[in-house]
Formats: C-alpha cells, sequence, structure tokens
C-alpha cells in the first residue's frame, strides 16, 4: 500500500466548540502559492502567533481538521509574502517536506482553489454559502449543492513476463517515461478505464488487473488509482499527439522513469520487488 497513517489527520468541517487555537497551523495562500515561514530550509505552515501579526488581508478561512492534534486552518489571503516568508508553489513543497504534509497542503489548495471558484451558482448566478453540515456549498437562491471536485484517474503498469510497458507523453519536455494513465470518464467503472486508457493510449489489451494503492494529486484535483496490468494481444500503436513513444523495457534496464513521490514510480518499484522476491 501506499504510505499512510489513518491517525495522522482527522477530517472536520468546523472546529468543535471551544476548539484551541494556539497551537493551530495555516495555508496562507498568496494567489496559488503558499506562505511559508521561510528561516529554515523545508517550506513549513505558519504558526498562530506569526499568524496573528502577519500583514496581509484575509479574505476567508476553512478549517480543515486537526493534523496530529493541531487545528489547521486554510487561509484565502491577498497582499506580498512579508519580510522573513516566501511564496512557494505547491509543487515545492513536494519532497520537500514529509508526504503527510504534503498531502495536507495539497488538500488546503484544493478546498482553498473550489471556495474561489465556487462564490455563484453555474446554474442560477446566485450566491453560494457554506452548507450547513457538509463541506460542500449551496446556492441561497435555488438551493443548488456544490462538493468539492475531485478527478479520479487511473494510472497502469502493463507488464509482460520481466518487462514494462512504459511511455513518454507527447508534452513532456524531458525524456522521462512513465507509466500510462487517464481521467474516468461518466458512467465508467474503474476497471473499463484502465481497459480503454491502455487501448487508447498504446493500441494493447490487458487482463487480470490488480489494485495497488490511490495516491491524491492535487495538480489541480486528481485521484490516481494505480494498477498493475498483464498484457494480453496486441502491438503497440501510440495515440498520436498523446504519446510521443511507447516500448517494453526489461526491469533491470529502465529509462528515466519519474521520481519517488509519484504513485507512477511506485507501481514500478513495486514489480521490480516482486521479480527479485521471485527469483530468491
Ligand atoms: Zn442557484
Amino acid at each position: 500500500m501506499w504510505p499512510y497513517d489513518p491517525d495522522d489527520f482527522e477530517s472536520m468541517v468546523r472546529p468543535p466548540e471551544g476548539a484551541a487555537r494556539d497551537n493551530a497551523w495555516y495555508f496562507v495562500f498568496l494567489g496559488g502559492d503558499i506562505l511559508a515561514a521561510s528561516e529554515q530550509g523545508a517550506p513549513r505552515p505558519i504558526d498562530h502567533d506569526a499568524m496573528r501579526w502577519l500583514d496581509v488581508e484575509t479574505q476567508a478561512e476553512i478549517y480543515l481538521g486537526r493534523f496530529r492534534g493541531r487545528a489547521c486552518y486554510a487561509v484565502d489571503a491577498s497582499g506580498r509574502a512579508p519580510q522573513g516568508y516566501s511564496a512557494i508553489g505547491l509543487r515545492g513543497w513536494l519532497g520537500r517536506v514529509e508526504a503527510p504534509l504534503f498531502y495536507l497542503a495539497g488538500r488546503a489548495q484544493q478546498l482553498i482553489e473550489w471556495h474561489r471558484d465556487h462564490r455563484f451558482c453555474g446554474r442560477c448566478g446566485g450566491p453560494m454559502r457554506d452548507h450547513a453540515v457538509d463541506r460542500a456549498k449551496e446556492c441561497e437562491r435555488c438551493g443548488l449543492i456544490n462538493y468539492p471536485r475531485l478527478s479520479p484517474s487511473i494510472i497502469v503498469l502493463v507488464h509482460r513476463g520481466e518487462e514494462v510497458l512504459l511511455a513518454r507523453n507527447a508534452r513532456w519536455p524531458t525524456g522521462m517515461y512513465s507509466t500510462l494513465a487517464g481521467f474516468v470518464e461518466p458512467g465508467e467503472s474503474i476497471e473499463q478505464t484502465v481497459h480503454r486508457e491502455v487501448h487508447e493510449e498504446v493500441g494493447v489489451r490487458v487482463r487480470n488487473l490488480r489494485y495497488l494503492g490511490s495516491q491524491s494529486w492535487p495538480f489541480p484535483n486528481s485521484l490516481m488509482l494505480g494498477f498493475h496490468a498483464e498484457y494480453a494481444s496486441g502491438d503497440i500503436n501510440c495515440q498520436e499527439g498523446e504519446i510521443a513513444d511507447a516500448r517494453w523495457f526489461h526491469h533491470s534496464q529502465l529509462p528515466n522513469v519519474p521520481p519517488a513521490t509519484a504513485i507512477s514510480r511506485w507501481l514500478i518499484d513495486d514489480f521490480i520487488a516482486a521479480r527479485r522476491t521471485e527469483r530468491g
């Protein structure tokens, strides 16, 4: 499984009555960046003392829940990063902070963007307010309810004996090869998405899907469901405009692949580890 600790984070829509703020953390968003105390190397959220004196204009505050017992808030703000702070995009947190903190920052960013993008109703144009109970927004005029948007997608390592099928996306500038991925379409099961995406992107058929785990990927709001799939039939035929190149690679001779922070790499590493175990 993709590593996580269920006790790290307790999701809550609003703080419990009389909850303390003195050890709270604030993810303060200036445009698309998150404000970080910059005296140390790795970014970290703003603590409560610093927040009280922070010279930014606050537009909204969203309670996230408790991270290891610490109340956490996402704050929509404007202004420039004050002296002693830096504004760092979420990608700048990836790999520089421990994984649970990165996913919490990703949660904060997705909720802030959802808040910014759902101030008015998409059906009647009326103002939206926070739902009384759920993590949702409700139109004051027509009652339409919007929940935070997530985009489920699949990511799959196709394997054939000792080989894996990796592809280079046409939009990637570098020579990196990765597993195949694509978004779930309305009306599809996750498994159907795997079959469709693999066939669309590289023209082969697969069988024996095995689900390994998932990863939140907040760029901007994906939930990636990771699979291994066995090759069944067909020759590689790359989808024009989407896949620049796709090949079979022996697992001992892999090209440049994604870093350890990506589920793609984890799917690859899991396959390699299993082959080594088989050989004893
Ligand atoms: Zn409405």
